[in-house]
């Protein structure tokens, strides 16, 4: 067992810090638990230096040794065995359940950031060899891959405490692209942040890696973020949490003497579509689904469907109304997220147009919010703007259209999400509309199912237009997030002595390059 002592891991030394302290919170009974002290602009400073002065030798490490490095830290993760699973259930009650499932997932994540990095076929490596006779200019020998961008800030996530967290996908994908990580650990789960932190500086010290290739940095406040993303040798910034808190990051990124990208997951309500005959035809099932889907981790998932938009079926809103009423309450991450529950749904029961079709008690210091539906007009839905925003919870709205037509215009005024679902076995030329309207405005499209449950593989993509992520471009889950921690750079006229492997022609990596156009693992 790991004694938990409140400290923070700064380029591998133990500290505690002289700021603000804080105390972890178990949702379970209310107590109070471990103690922190918060790091400041001196820790920002020593972990910052500690990473660019690691980024020089890590960057030019050999695929196989980040992959030794990563797979590494998979294997001191699951060796932290029930302690991990324990001590994460009394910080966020999410059960050990599906913690067991949410570390298997984060070491397989690392994982497979470890194969692409032994691989080495992420960095898109492209030849275009010189045609020195070329008329009226010669065509000189050019040759671009992608490069580590330098040390990177991650935000660890409350309500992923393992596979968003401090050895999450971002952090994973950061180190393996060959960047030092600083993370900011999420206060409201420090011990479980301290205990991924005795498995990285394990696995660096069997790897023989840099010691400033990784600090965890505690705190609670925003100076610790907002230091560590102003610190001039900060290159890029991870982040999945709120949108105020997002947003927030990324003007002070946009506002640095040097802008740096930040990769932000915020808000999303990941709109259901049902067509009305395919509501005609399965109210029941649909009904059913989309409760167990609303529930799932009480609702704190970005994919949690907030908005089901449909017509009137009396069978379909008794149903999710008597389904959602008798699933189980679940736990809330931490207080913060129970008040902005409570007041989101006071304001919601305010409103003139709504109806709360279950309404039930949620007593102010409660961790258990009910599972909520609401009602409101297609019409209503459309005169009021923040209807569309993320309500953090168990909570779905049913928009109940007049018709087709009404059901395209929500999809039309729909900001930018993660997800949309849409069921239309029954309504083919009504999902072929939505499809084209809801393809420009979210980053994953699902056809007959619901938006919970993300599979980590190379063709998802977690991500879309704002407010959903910052660079819509990007994935978060998935190995294709590393390229958001690397650039390219091109070589021109390049002899093979000052070209990374990559590009050199024998190819000794033996990897595919783009030559001259096509993709081939022969040398030049
Ligand atoms: P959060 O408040 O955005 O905080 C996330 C991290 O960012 C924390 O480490 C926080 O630490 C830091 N932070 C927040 N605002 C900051 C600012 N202005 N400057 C610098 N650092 C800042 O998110 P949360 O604590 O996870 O949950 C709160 C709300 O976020 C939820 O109620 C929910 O609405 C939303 N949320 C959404 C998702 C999603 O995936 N869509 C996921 C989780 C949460 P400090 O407070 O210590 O600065």
């Amino acid at each position: 067992m790991i004694e938990i002592t409140g400290q923070s891991l700064l380029a591998g030394n133990w500290i505690t810090p002289a700021g603000k302290t804080f105390q972890s919170f178990n949702p379970y009974n209310n107590a109070s638990m471990y103690r922190f002290a918060s790091c400041g602009s001196d820790e920002i400073d020593e972990a910052t230096h500690a990473a660019e002065s690691a980024f020089q030798t890590y960057r030019n490490l050999s695929g196989n040794t980040i992959g030794l490095f990563l797979n590494t830290i998979a294997d001191e993760i699951e060796a932290l065995g029930d302690q991990l699973l324990e001590v994460c259930d009394s910080e966020t009650a999410l059960g050990t359940v599906r913690l067991t499932g949410e570390r298997g997932r984060t070491c397989g994540q690392l994982r497979a950031f470890a194969e692409l990095a032994i691989k080495g076929e992420w960095v898109q490596a492209s030849i275009d060899t010189a045609i020195p006779n070329r008329a009226p200019v010669p065509k000189p020998d050019l040759r671009r891959m992608m490069k580590a961008i330098g040390p990177v800030v991650v935000f660890g996530a409350s309500n992923f405490p393992f596979a968003f967290s401090t050895l999450g996908g971002d952090t994973a994908s950061a180190l393996a692209a060959g960047n030092p990580v600083i993370v900011k650990g999420h206060p409201a789960h420090p011990a479980t942040s301290e205990l991924f932190a005795h498995a990285v500086a394990k696995a660096i010290e069997k790897c023989g890696v840099p010691i400033g290739v990784f600090s965890l940095l505690q705190g609670v406040g925003n100076e610790l973020g907002t230091g560590l993303v102003k610190h001039p040798l900060i290159q890029a910034v991870g982040f999945t949490g709120s949108e105020r808190g997002g947003r927030a990051l990324m003007d002070i990124a946009a506002a640095r003497p040097q802008p740096i990208p930040v990769y932000a997951e915020m808000g999303s309500i990941n709109p259901v579509f049902v067509g009305p005959d395919t509501l005609q035809a399965q109210a029941e099932s649909i009904a059913t689904g989309l409760s167990g889907s609303v529930c799932m981790g009480t609702g704190q998932f970005c994919t949690s469907p907030g908005i089901v938009v449909s017509v009137a079926s009396e069978l379909f809103e008794t149903t999710l109304k008597t389904k959602l009423s008798e699933a189980p309450r679940g736990y809330l991450l931490n207080p913060q997220i129970a008040a902005s529950l409570q007041a989101s749904l006071e304001n919601l029961n305010s409103h003139p147009q709504l109806e709360w079709l279950n309404r039930a008690g949620f007593e102010a210091g409660s961790m258990t919010p009910p599972n909520a539906v609401f009602k409101i007009s297609g019409k209503d839905f459309l005169a009021d703007k923040t209807l569309s925003e993320e309500v953090f919870g168990p909570v779905t709205l049913y928009v109940e259209c007049e018709n087709e037509a009404q059901i395209v215009e929500v999809a039309e005024s729909l900001n930018g999400n993660l997800t949309a679902s849409v069921h239309a076995d029954e309504d083919m030329d009504l999902a072929k509309t939505l499809f084209n309207i809801l393809e420009q405005k979210v980053g994953r499209v699902i056809y007959n199912s619901y938006p919970t449950g993300v599979e980590v593989c190379p063709s998802q993509q977690h991500g879309g237009p704002y407010p959903a992520s910052s660079v819509s471009t990007s994935t978060s889950v998935g190995v294709g997030a590393i390229v958001r921690f690397a650039r390219f750079v091109a070589y021109q006229g390049t002899p093979d002595a000052l070209l990374p492997e990559a590009l050199q022609s024998e190819n000794p990596l033996g990897i595919y390059r783009l030559v001259n156009g096509e993709l081939t693992t022969a040398g030049i």
